[in-house]
Parts: structure tokens; sequence; C-alpha cells
């Protein structure tokens, strides 16, 4: 009853730390049709996607150059800033005030 792979289900896998979530829980990077890469926060935007499950796994991810190879490219040291900074955003917004 294994045969084929569901449609509906959506498996994505922290690049990182190798998890694995259905949900919308993890962040996604998008590398777009015109190679630039970013941190898609919709997790909709067009492109070859990557995902990770925290900011810290896009560190790990980050250290370990595995962003590269799911991304299919050369990350440059100014676009990981750049995305981290969009993450950190983004996440800080949803963790809200400490
Ligand atoms: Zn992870």
């Amino acid at each position: 009853m294994d045969q084929t792979t569901p449609a509906k289900k959506k498996q994505r896998t922290c690049v990182a730390c190798g998890a694995t979530d259905t949900k919308r829980a993890l962040l996604r990077i998008v590398r777009s049709p015109l190679g630039v890469v970013s941190f898609d926060p919709s997790g909709r935007a067009p492109g070859r996607g990557a995902y990770v499950c925290s900011a810290e796994c896009f560190a790990a991810a980050r250290k370990a150059g595995k962003l590269d190879r799911a991304l299919r490219t050369k990350l440059g040291e100014q676009d990981l800033e750049r995305i981290a900074g969009e993450m950190s955003r983004d996440t800080s917004r949803c963790v809200g005030r400490e």
C-alpha cells in the first residue's frame, strides 16, 4: 500500500538536521528563476526551494554549505547575511516580545 508517493502532502525536509514536516512550520529559502536567493515567508514563491526548521538550522546549513547544494547555486556571504536578516525579522515577528 506504499507504491506511490502521496501527492497531497508535500513533505519538506530541513537541509540541516533532516527533520521532515508536512506543515508550514519549516522556513523556506528560494532561488528565483532569475537566480536571486531570498527567504520566502509565504512559502509559495516560484523557484527552487530549500527548507530549514529554524534559524539555528539555517546557520548550521550555511556553515556546512548545504544551502548551496540544495539550491544548486553558489551563495555569497552577502546573500547569506541578507537571508539571515530576512529570516530573523520574520521569525522574531512570530515569537513576539520576550
Ligand atoms: Zn532543522
